[in-house]
């Protein structure tokens, strides 16, 4: 398989599953734009078909600017991941609206900005992937973390009314539902799971090393064979899917 001169551009591509994704896109040949709001975290991973571009995906005149840019020196983005997110919970009566809108302005107002924007100029060449990173939280409730999950079920509603839109188009939309992937995330979250829990940091750890039936945490890497299982020749009539990558977990 190859993707060679391919533009892809994925959100949240300089750390856990979005650079694995990004580094999976390039090694068949994808030129891979990996956005982010950290710059330093951005160059440290650059090269190698990797480029970096700094922009908040919850501020809307970034991303509009930002993916111009990108396009602008690498053409239309034809592989569209939005991947960025935060995985912070709260129960809902803790929830207040600064807290809705910060999580949801990130996993789910990004992603409409990205796709929108990177859209343009997809809609004018004949093959293009969208590929949402979404969650098992998308497709069940997270105890303890309304926004989140409703941003991910939100992420998962885009998905499908794109995948209606542009029915019988060279373009497909598909989501992936990860479950507990071995990222920066998980490790943030072991505390914080911790602490809702009453349990020890450990006990936390091993919650979500068991919620997967193989009882392990999955791979970054295993979420990236299946975006690039997506941009094969195989792949063609999967549209307007939400893939679960949870180890039976759900
Ligand atoms: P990381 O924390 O490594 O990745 C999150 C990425 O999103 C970072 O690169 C971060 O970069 C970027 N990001 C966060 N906020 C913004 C913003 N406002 N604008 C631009 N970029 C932003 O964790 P993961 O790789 O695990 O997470 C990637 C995605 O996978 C997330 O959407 C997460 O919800 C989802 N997911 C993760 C699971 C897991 O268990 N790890 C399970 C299911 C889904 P920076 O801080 O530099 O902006």
């Amino acid at each position: 398989m190859t993707l060679n001169g391919k533009h892809a551009l994925i959100t949240g591509g300089g750390s856990g599953i979005g650079l694995a994704i990004a580094r999976a896109l390039a090694g068949v040949g994808a030129e891979v734009t990996i956005t982010g709001r950290r710059e330093s975290v951005l160059q440290n991973v650059a090269g190698n078909g990797l480029y970096p571009l700094a922009m908040d995906v919850s501020d809307e005149a970034q991303v509009v600017s930002g993916v111009a840019r990108a396009v602008a020196e690498r053409g239309p983005v034809q592989i569209c991941i939005p991947n960025a997110g935060i995985a912070e919970g709260r129960a809902v009566h803790k929830t207040d609206a600064a807290f809705w809108r910060k999580v949801m302005g990130t996993n789910l107002d990004g992603a409409f900005y990205t796709v929108r924007e990177c859209l343009g100029g997809m809609r004018g060449t004949d093959w293009g992937r969208v590929i949402a990173i979404s969650s098992i939280a998308g497709l069940k409730g997270l105890k303890g973390a309304a926004a989140y999950s409703a941003s991910k079920h939100g992420m998962i509603g885009l998905i499908r009314a794109l995948s209606e839109d542009y029915l019988g188009t060279p373009f497909t939309f598909n989501a992936i539902c990860p479950g507990y992937v071995d990222t920066e995330i998980v490790s943030r979250n072991v505390t914080a799971i911790s602490e809702r829990a009453g349990v020890s940091e450990d006990e936390a750890r091993a919650m979500m090393v068991s919620a997967n039936r193989h009882n392990r945490l999955i791979a970054p890497d295993e979420v990236a064979q299946a975006v690039l299982w997506l941009c094969g020749p195989g792949s063609q009539s999967i549209n307007g899917q939400a893939i679960e990558i949870a180890g039976g977990q759900f």
